[in-house]
């Protein structure tokens, strides 16, 4: 009989993990993950069936997904002197980055607050994880801080969330730039919000033989796709492209993504919509006197509520059919923060419509208290 136990046999960085959770959405107006809200037109769907009839689920996908990089590198005009590498979901190729540079003694930094898959993934590589706080007046990158921390850490990645994610907004370019001299290691500037702050570091690769760049089509709308990009020197995403599994990017993903980058506009059409909205839902917010609300490059918006009251605003919400992210509690500077996804009109009218019936002071109190 074996008396194998887990807490003997995983690795301790690995039991100290909490899991990445996911809330169940199930009846609810979804504003808490910034996926697209759109569906397709019918008669795209249609067409994009008919084009996945041949596709051989028998056969291993082509390893290097060559007709779908060809097809990105048109429609994303990457650089072409910069190599690709694509990953299922841009989280995979944080992961590889991570697993390639990780193990004892080294360092990834990223500011914090910022996207929480950076701490996880540094963690399951055995890495330290150095996160450099961001301003406190307005999540800008604290320049003397983050020279300090790499000084100390020599950090072999540096990541940076380009707009960051939860706070909304651009790093000042000039500030990464002087990251960018700073830097001894890699420098991933992660692209994610691309389609709603249009703006890159893109045609800066050159300059730079350290600096990659992330992109994924998932906030475009193929959040259900998995499909990640990596942007940048050929000597590094070789490396790289060793701790990519040979088929990562299934058959289905590789044709179905073909076929939505031959139909661009769709996408570049509703992220635009998405831009509109957000002005609309970012002057709503600011309508609340109770509300701080900051401003956004992304397709959300960061909001701070009165103090100790995110997690009952946050349940108000949910009991009235919205769910949106509570922050409360992620990190200092997240004290008594709500994330908000721009959605479509109709359901970002919901969400404001039940954000002022609980923010009319008595609910506030009673469902504060049923809560606390
Ligand atoms: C959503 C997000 C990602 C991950 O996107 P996937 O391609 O869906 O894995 C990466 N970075 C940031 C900052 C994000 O917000």
């Amino acid at each position: 009989m074996s008396g194998a136990r887990p807490e003997d046999w995983i690795r301790p960085e690995i039991q100290a993990l909490s899991a990445y959770h996911v809330a169940p959405a199930q009846g609810l107006i979804k504003l808490d993950a910034m996926e697209n809200p759109y569906d397709w037109p019918p008669e795209l769907v249609s067409a994009w069936l008919e084009e996945l009839r041949p596709v051989a689920l028998n056969r291993y996908p082509d390893p290097a997904a060559q007709d779908l990089s060809t097809a990105l590198r048109a429609v994303m005009a990457i650089p072409p002197e910069a190599d690709l590498l694509l990953g299922n979901g841009s989280d995979e190729l944080l992961q590889i980055l991570a697993l390639a540079v990780g193990g004892p003694g080294r360092v990834i930094l990223a500011p914090e607050p910022g996207f929480a898959m950076y701490r996880l993934l540094a963690q399951i590589a055995g890495a330290q994880f150095v996160g450099v706080p961001l301003r406190g007046d307005g999540f800008e990158l604290d320049l003397h801080a983050m020279g300090e921390a790499i000084e100390r850490h020599r950090p072999a990645l540096i990541l940076l969330a380009y707009p960051n994610n939860p706070t909304g907004n651009l790093f000042d370019p000039q500030a990464i730039r002087q990251i960018l001299a700073w830097a001894p290691g890699l420098v991933v500037i992660d692209e994610a919000y691309e389609p709603f702050a249009q703006t890159s570091f893109m045609n800066e690769l050159g300059a730079y033989p350290q600096l990659l760049i992330l992109r994924t089509l998932s906030k475009l709308g193929l959040a259900g796709l998995r499909l990640g990009l990596l942007l940048g020197d050929r000597a590094w995403l070789a490396q790289l492209d060793k701790l990519r599994l040979p088929y990562n990017i299934n058959v289905l993903t590789q044709q179905t993504a073909r076929f939505a980058l031959r139909h661009w506009p769709v996408f570049l059409g509703q992220a635009q919509v998405i831009r509109h909205e957000r002005g609309l839902l970012q002057q709503e917010l600011m309508r609340f006197p109770q509300l701080t609300t900051y401003p956004s490059r992304a397709n959300f918006i960061l909001f701070r509520t009165p103090a100790q009251q995110a997690a009952a605003i946050h349940a108000g919400l949910m009991a009235r059919g919205v769910l949106i992210k509570c922050l409360h509690g992620v990190h200092p500077q997240l004290a008594d923060c709500l994330r908000v996804t721009v959605g479509k009109p109709e359901e970002n009218k919901r969400f404001i419509t039940a954000l002022a019936d609980i923010m009319s002071q008595d609910k506030l109190v009673t469902e504060g208290l049923d809560i606390l």
